[in-house]
């Protein structure tokens, strides 16, 4: 078998996907996405940029002929030039197993081996900005290589990463063993014959091939990957208990489950009923939704979820989410967070509201549209303002338009989905040294939807991410091939062709973004409303 570091790095990543990429037939993958196509690029640009700083010298031999590329590289290191790019290594693993590895580059350092009083070291062009495992074992595996051809260990290999000016050093005696692990473990999967289990999880499947695949195959089984909430760990402690579909997880008692490794009393209480949730195809009010009445207790006849032990209190921000809905992981922000989400919070309205969402270009570190929809109740209205950074350098404008536009509407609470845009106010504001008088009170009216949903509801949805929810409901994006990570995509495209189309369809997202969490707000409230009737009105009563 022949493995070479794609196939390592994929295996890290997915156990089952080297796996496919070997045995499944090439024609059942699915086309090369927008957003894979992009980071390709993305990582071709960056190589370029990193390598046009480098003298090297390439081996040249036929292409595919990686025995003769072997040859020309070992007479460029025998020859001692200072740098080789596309190098070709290879040598056996035991008999039967070739590791090929062709770092991006090979650089001469002070030493001993065969070749005189040098060695190579193997340094990794990487798109990311952390050195993080999956890197540092593949280095390893680059050193392994070169550690065998050279016939002396390189000193160690270095990761090239983004936004760093210098190289970081991989400590080779810490990585190298693991290394191996993960080798001889990935021989072995290969070996077996039997595909590894699928384990759907948002963030890692939505880059790989297989997506649409393995997700048929998950849809068919109910598989429990589905659901949001079940990580693999968690995964792994309901298998050891037989619990492989949502129906058996539906009817579980919550007690059996907290103690074990990934729950508490909380997450427990909360899987089972995002199980029941999806087993009826209905939403449920979580155990921990209250009405902020005297004496701060649910009222008793109130309708109780169906759950059997009903121990669960007030859930953390984010700590039962898995698959995070928006552009940016989201942190928790000190002055979005609250405590509890009472129901009172959820239906108050106002006659004016505003909700928000931005597009943004991370790797221009840029907010390029600020979208806001403007909705007055009084006069039935509702106008979209579309705050767009045609130029990078125009953010400054469309943040100033947009501060602008907030303080004609003082009073209007404003809506928006996740903490991205609360975070993202937070900082342009201080980027742009806007005074606090001006950013705080635009702060505080800000009401994040997302965490009002997710601490008071329990959905039929496989994912809490804005498209997930809103498409439940029945709402429709006017472009159902767009999404965020597209719009990431079609802006760069903007900024290289100057097709305004582009920024047409990018802005019709984004208003439907702000549509989207207003249907989503909607269904919200009526929700509360319906299943608190009289504890709501009451309690609105009582504050007039
Ligand atoms: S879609 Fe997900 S589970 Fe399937 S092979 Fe790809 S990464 Fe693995």
């Amino acid at each position: 078998m022949l493995i070479n570091a794609e196939l390592l790095l994929q295996y890290q990543r997915c156990k089952r996907r080297p796996f496919l990429d070997i045995y499944q037939d090439r024609s059942q993958r699915d086309t090369v996405s927008d957003l894979l196509h992009k980071l390709q690029q993305d990582k071709n640009f960056r190589k370029k940029k990193v390598l046009a700083k480098w003298i090297f010298q390439q081996p040249d031999y036929p292409q595919r002929d990686t025995q003769a590329g072997k040859a020309a590289t070992v007479e460029l290191m025998r020859q001692g030039v200072a740098s080789i790019h596309q190098g070709v290594l290879q040598v056996y693993y035991g008999n039967k197993h070739l590791l090929l590895s062709c770092p991006d580059l090979l650089i001469k350092q002070p030493g001993n081996s065969p070749f005189g009083d040098w060695v190579y070291i193997p340094a990794s062009i990487e798109l990311g900005k952390r050195p993080k495992q999956e890197y540092q074992i593949l280095a390893a595996f680059h050193a392994y290589v070169l550690a065998k051809i050279q016939g002396s260990p390189p000193p160690t290999a270095l990761l090239l990463l983004r936004g760093k000016d210098t190289a970081y050093q991989v400590d080779l005696t810490k990585w190298t063993p693991l290394m191996h692990e993960k080798l001889i473990e990935c021989i072995q999967v290969m070996e077996s014959q039997i595909a590894p289990e699928l384990f759907i999880s948002r963030q890692k499947c939505s880059l790989c091939h297989w997506y649409a695949n393995c997700y048929a195959d998950a849809k068919s089984q109910k598989h429990l990957s589905l659901l949001p909430g079940v990580t693999p760990i968690r995964y792994t402690q309901l298998q050891t208990l037989g619990i492989n579909n949502p129906e058996t997880l539906a009817n579980i008692n919550p007690e059996i489950l907290e103690d074990l490794p990934g729950f508490d009393r909380i997450i427990a209480a909360k899987i089972i009923l995002q199980a029941q949730s999806f087993v009826q195809n209905r939403p449920f009010v979580l155990p921990q939704l209250t009405l902020r009445s005297k004496n701060n207790v649910t009222n008793p006849q109130l309708p109780k979820p169906n759950i059997r032990s009903n121990k669960a209190q007030i859930t953390p921000y984010n700590s039962y989410q898995t698959s995070f809905p928006k552009k940016i992981i989201p942190k928790p922000s000190s002055l979005s967070r609250k405590s509890q989400i009472f129901a009172e919070d959820i239906v108050r309205s106002a006659p004016i509201e505003i909700y928000f969402d931005i597009e943004a270009q991370p790797d221009l570190n840029l907010n390029y549209l600020l979208g806001v929809l403007v909705v007055n109740k009084q006069t039935q209205t509702e106008e979209f303002y579309s705050f767009l950074a045609e130029r990078p350098k125009d953010e400054k404008l469309i943040w100033r338009q947009f501060t602008d536009l907030m303080c004609q509407y003082p009073e209007a609470p404003i809506y928006h989905f996740c903490v991205y845009e609360f975070d993202t106010v937070k900082s342009l504001g201080k980027l742009y040294r806007t005074p606090q008088s001006i950013v705080k009170p635009i702060l505080n009216r800000f009401v994040d939807i997302y965490e009002q949903l997710t601490q008071s509801v329990t959905l039929p949805v496989e994912s809490y991410a804005l498209k997930a929810i809103a498409k439940w409901l029945g709402f429709k994006w006017r472009n159902s091939e767009a999404s965020g990570a597209k719009c990431i995509y079609w802006y760069d495209q903007w900024l290289k062709t100057g097709d305004r189309n582009l920024l047409e369809i990018i802005q019709s997202y984004n208003e439907d973004d702000c549509r989207a969490t207003y249907s989503v707000k909607n269904w919200l409230v009526e929700f509360v409303e319906k299943e608190y009737p009289w504890g709501v009105v009451s309690t609105q009563k009582e504050q007039e």
